[in-house]
């Protein structure tokens, strides 16, 4: 992971207010894009941001946002367009936790689907934040129910979304109407030749950020290791596939063959599964790609090199069948799942000489990751406690550390393998 020493959120010379937040909503170091976007954005510089989902982008411009505002004005000062409802709430809770001790600051979201007439009243309570999906925010405008002449911070997230979902005139039409002294800030996954345009159009001078592929080992995963013998590992993988019925399921292992291998291993045990590495062709590749995506088949056996690519939401286990030998793959790969503010689950097979490597996981990750002990003995095998089918994962969305062992419903994964044979 990063070799840089760890940046504190105190560095940014946060007001006590903000910290306080920050320390309620368990954020204790700043993570890459954020340590990248706060400073500039606080210095009222546009920026334009390009990092993958899942690396912290709402605080990256919501701490700055927060401090930024002025408290003794009750104009709107800050709007940030977002794609579609879900995220607007979400960026609104959000900014509702960061604001928790800054009473006089008022956010309020304003998005299509809600009798319009109830936003209205709500604006009469001036918020000096919106939060808006841009077709609703146009109709506010051509109301007159919105006064932007104080406007000086635009944040645009997911912009290469909103341009997908065909919001181009509108934002457009939205930026022309502000004024001109402003901050405009644009967070994108993909930076295209539109979103280019965009920033070529409305930005000044933007500090231009690019965080790769380097999602947080969020709350949202819980994770597990378990002591697997190696030639054990396959009975133990279709024991927990049996127990725990996950919808979209992706397996790690170290190289091509053995994802070749262990596909066609669990297929015939009857968990059908696609392999995929870096010897298939592009078209087999999407194949496979689509299928899994749409849910045709719930297994993927993937490489690292091949797992770089796969952005499905919806993932709601990651299985280390082998270690992965870096904590920059670990982070990555476990990133494939707890994505969209789902909760997920990550389990990580040991092999007896890997202590070592998932010492040094644990270490540089500083992730919690929680040995599973007992249902295994033969095997020397320790039980995957949590998650199963029912779905709670319990405790892992707070900050707290992933859930106790559990008993498994009595269902431990080996109860057939644990009978005389
Ligand atoms: P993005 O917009 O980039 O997809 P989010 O802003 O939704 O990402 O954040 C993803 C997850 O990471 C959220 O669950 C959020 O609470 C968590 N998170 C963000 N920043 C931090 C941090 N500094 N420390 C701990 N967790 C964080
Ligand atoms: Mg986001």
């Amino acid at each position: 992971m990063r070799n840089t020493p760890i940046t504190h959120f105190e560095t940014f010379g946060l007001s006590p207010e903000l910290m306080q937040a920050l320390t309620k909503m368990n954020f204790q170091t700043p993570s890459p894009v954020q340590e990248a976007t706060i400073a500039p954005m606080l210095a009222g510089r546009d920026v334009l941001v390009q990092a993958p989902t899942g690396t912290g982008k709402t605080a990256a411009f919501g701490i700055p946002i927060v401090e930024r505002v002025d408290i003794t004005s009750r104009h709107i000062q800050t709007i940030i367009l977002s794609p579609t409802r879900e995220l607007a709430l979400q960026i609104t809770s959000v900014l509702q936790q960061l604001t928790a001790f800054k009473h006089s600051i008022r956010v309020q979201a304003l998005y299509g689907g809600e009798p319009i007439y109830r936003q209205i009243n709500a604006l009469k309570r001036r918020p000096q934040i919106v939060v808006a999906t841009p077709g609703r925010l146009m109709d506010h405008m051509k109301r007159n129910t919105v006064r932007l002449k104080h406007v000086n911070c635009i944040v645009l997230d997911e912009a290469d979304r909103m341009l997908d979902m065909g919001f181009r005139d509108d934002i457009a039409a939205i930026l022309q109407q502000l004024p001109t002294e402003r901050q405009t800030v644009l967070f994108s996954a993909t930076v295209s030749p539109e979103i280019k345009n965009i920033a070529a159009t409305y930005q000044t001078e933007a500090e231009q950020i690019c965080i790769q592929q380097e999602t947080l080992t969020v709350d949202s995963v819980a994770q597990y290791y378990a002591d697997i013998r190696h030639g054990d590992k396959t009975p133990a993988l279709l024991h927990l596939l049996d127990d725990q019925n996950f919808k979209l399921c992706l397996v790690f292992v170290a190289t091509k063959i053995m994802a070749e291998n262990l596909a066609r291993e669990l297929s015939l045990a009857g968990h059908p599964a696609d392999a995929l590495h870096g010897d298939l062709e592009q078209p087999q590749r999407n194949r496979v790609m689509q299928r899994y995506r749409k849910g045709e088949i719930s297994l993927l056996v993937a490489t690292d090199v091949a797992a770089r690519g796969i952005d499905v939401d919806g993932i709601d286990a990651v299985i280390n069948y082998d270690i992965p030998g870096d904590s920059d793959s670990y982070v990555h790969r476990i990133g494939r799942t707890g994505r969209a503010d789902k909760s997920g689950v990550a389990y990580t097979f040991v092999g007896l000489k890997e202590r070592g490597k998932l010492q040094n996981i644990i270490k540089s990750t500083k992730a919690t990751i929680t040995p599973v002990t007992g249902m295994f003995g033969r095997f020397g095998v320790q039980e995957v406690p949590g998650s199963g089918g029912s779905g709670s994962r319990s405790g892992t969305q707070s900050g707290k550390k992933p859930a106790r062992r559990r008993n498994n419903g009595g269902k431990p994964w080996n109860k057939r393998r644990s009978k005389p044979q």
